[in-house]
């Protein structure tokens, strides 16, 4: 099990265990938020919600959800606008520990244009 949050705390993500890469998106969205991605199934991923809430931003196709803590800011995880228990859930590596970070291998997918991994 390992553990990551908001700056705040409002918002705590668990997975069961890093995956071996952590992937960094070139599309319009994800290279603003600067998030390296985590790709989980939605039943392997333990989301808590404080009070302070979340809030969730969806475009294009509004097949996913951003989530964003409400208090802080920080875009820890973002979900499938069609949940269910197979439904990809992508937690935000940014919101663990700098050790996580060093642990993985961090891969860059070209989103905004050809949809491929560039390396
Ligand atoms: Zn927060």
């Amino acid at each position: 099990m390992t553990k990551g949050q908001c700056h705040c705390g409002n918002i705590q993500l668990k997975i069961p265990h890093l995956t071996e890469t952590g992937t960094s998106c070139t599309c319009s969205i994800c290279s603003r938020y600067g998030s390296i991605w985590g790709f989980f199934t939605d039943s392997e991923v333990d989301v808590t919600i404080g009070e302070q809430g979340m809030s969730s931003y969806c475009h294009g196709d509004k097949m996913i959800e951003f989530n964003r803590c409400n208090q802080c800011g920080c875009m820890t995880h973002y979900t499938s606008t069609a949940p269910g228990p197979d439904s990809r859930v992508a937690v935000n590596y940014r919101m663990f520990p700098a050790l996580a970070l060093k642990q993985i291998r961090i891969r860059v997918f070209d989103g905004a244009d050809t949809w491929q991994y560039l390396d």
